[in-house]
């Protein structure tokens, strides 16, 4: 009830903005298919970190979040999970393009991404592939058009195939702006304006990042719809 996801808040300095639902604060409570939760135990977690307890349940409703959480906090199943939940609700055809896609600053990021997504969204026979520069366009290009899932892409190589008209982001409903603070400083806010105009408006959108700056705080408030705003500790 209320008392306990309160306390539960208050002991894991989360702050909402709003009357959010109520944190899972076990993996049990998350209502997770059990293929998905045999992954997690696998892995050896014993407990949702405080990011995914309290993004989790709002995620799940279909919300937008902004989500403020330092490194290591465990952001990526935060947003993962729910994507495979979203995925496997929309069942739609991946032959066209992806459902979900992730954004991230740097190669080496979304390569960490890919990782953890593969290995909890094999045994739901989840398909990803990793975009980013620096690399030969041939071999992303022939993953993409085997059919995926989940685009995980640097805000740069995706642009460059959508200027190419190499990738369909017709379908994707699920966007999640992963390092939002650093993809801003690389300077990357034109090529996700482009990206994020490239996808129907009928979406739901993620975004988590580090720092709560005001450029964040403007591109925060242009790509997500009524969003509830989950601070874990102190922010900047
Ligand atoms: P962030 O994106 O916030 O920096 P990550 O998502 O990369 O954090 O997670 C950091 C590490 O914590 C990863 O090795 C990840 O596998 C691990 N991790 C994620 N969730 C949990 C959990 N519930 N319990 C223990 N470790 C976890
Ligand atoms: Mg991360």
């Amino acid at each position: 009830g209320r008392p306990a996801a309160e306390a539960y808040r208050h002991q894991h300095e989360i702050t909402v903005t709003e009357d959010a639902p109520h944190p899972f604060t076990t993996f049990g409570s998350t209502g997770f298919p059990s293929v998905l939760l045999k992954e997690v135990q696998c892995a050896g977690f014993s407990a949702p970190t405080p990011i995914q307890a309290q993004s989790w349940p709002i995620a799940l409703e279909g919300r937008d979040i902004v989500a403020v959480a330092k490194t290591g906090s465990g952001k990526t199943l935060g947003y993962i999970i729910p994507g495979f939940v979203h995925l496997k609700r929309l069942r739609n055809n991946s032959k066209i393009g992806p459902t979900v896609l992730v954004l991230s600053p740097t190669r080496e990021l979304a390569t960490q991404i890919q990782e953890e997504a593969q290995k909890f969204g094999r045994s739901s026979s989840i398909s990803s592939v990793c975009l980013y520069g620096g690399a030969p366009k041939g071999p992303q290009l022939k993953e993409l058009y085997r059919g995926v899932d989940i685009v995980i892409a640097t805000p740069g190589r995706l642009n460059d195939f959508l200027e190419m008209k190499s990738v369909n982001l017709d379908q994707v409903s699920y966007l999640v702006l992963d390092e939002a603070d650093r993809m801003l400083d690389m300077g990357f806010e034109p090529q996700i304006r482009k990206i994020v105009n490239a996808i129907p408006p009928r979406r739901q959108t993620l975004m988590f990042t580090a720092t709560w700056p005001k450029e964040v705080r403007n591109i925060a408030a242009d790509l997500l719809v009524n969003p509830v705003q989950v601070n874990i500790g102190n922010i900047d």
